[in-house]
């Protein structure tokens, strides 16, 4: 079994700080939170930017402060969003892409979110794979439907993605694939043969199915965008959420990855 890569997710799009004192908002809060979840174990960054109001933003001058100010601190690999609520276009939510982070998300299929569409058409999912490649910036498949997997794959066989495919299974969404095991198991029994995965488990089922994940030989995202209370009254630090994390690798007999050994588990160049 490949060490563990923990991905910490310290901001996302929709977490307040009346949800969460911890979370990180301007890019020297995220850089210098980052580096704490490096020193905790995390060996990749998903990051997404807000504006000085708080509100998510593609502006690259914010994207380019947070991957300058992450890089001065800490070795992390630096993955962006180019996810759905990030903005309308595929110009829009792939803008981040031409600073060439060594990661950055593709949702390959639409869904629910719980108040909105998480909108990806063929031709956006299509136009971002294309700027990744173009880039050299390897993509985080990221699949909240199983429909989203098989797509990947179709678009493997088009020569638009390239293998081995990095997968991160998202669970736990109102409205797209719920997190419980039955739906964990079907997913990893259904990914292509010679790829990596990770899970993100989206709110209550975060403890139970980050646990089979990494027992299961996957990876694990955790952090405030996915567990913004770990439990009802209970916010965790991104920090203190990717040291549960670890030690419960620790516990099931998995070692930790750190970047240089993640980067090429995933095959970065
Ligand atoms: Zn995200």
């Amino acid at each position: 079994m490949d060490k563990l890569i923990i991905t910490a997710a310290p901001t996302g799009n929709v977490p307040t700080r009346s949800i969460n004192p911890f979370l990180p908002v301007t890019p020297d809060e995220i850089a210098a939170d980052v580096s704490l979840c490096r020193q905790a174990g995390a060996a990749v960054a998903h990051i997404h930017a807000r504006d000085e109001k708080g509100k998510p933003t593609t502006d690259l001058n914010v994207f380019k402060a947070i991957m300058e100010k992450v890089r001065e601190q800490c070795d992390i690999i630096v993955q962006f969003s180019t996810g759905a609520r990030g903005g309308s276009g595929a110009a829009e939510r792939g803008a981040c892409i031409a600073l060439k982070p060594e990661m950055a998300s593709l949702s390959t299929g639409s869904s629910n979110f719980a108040a909105s569409v998480n909108y990806n058409p063929p031709g956006l999912i299509k136009e971002l794979a294309g700027r990744m490649a173009e880039h050299g910036v390897k993509p985080e498949i990221e699949v909240f439907d199983i429909s989203a997997l098989e797509y990947a794959e179709h678009l493997v066989e088009k020569g638009l993605l390239e293998k081995p495919l990095h997968i991160n299974l998202v669970l736990g969404v109102p409205g797209s694939m719920q997190g419980n095991p039955r739906n964990l198991f079907y997913m990893v029994e259904s990914l292509p043969a010679g790829c990596t995965w990770s899970v993100a488990a989206i709110g209550k089922s975060h403890k139970q199915l980050s646990a089979l994940a990494l027992v299961l030989g996957g990876h694990v995202r955790t952090g405030i965008e996915d567990v913004p209370e770990l439990e009802p009254g209970n916010p965790l630090s991104n920090a203190a959420l990717v040291e549960r994390i670890a030690s419960l690798a620790g516990i099931y007999g998995r070692e930790i990855a750190s970047p240089e050994e993640a980067r090429v588990i995933l095959g970065l160049k």
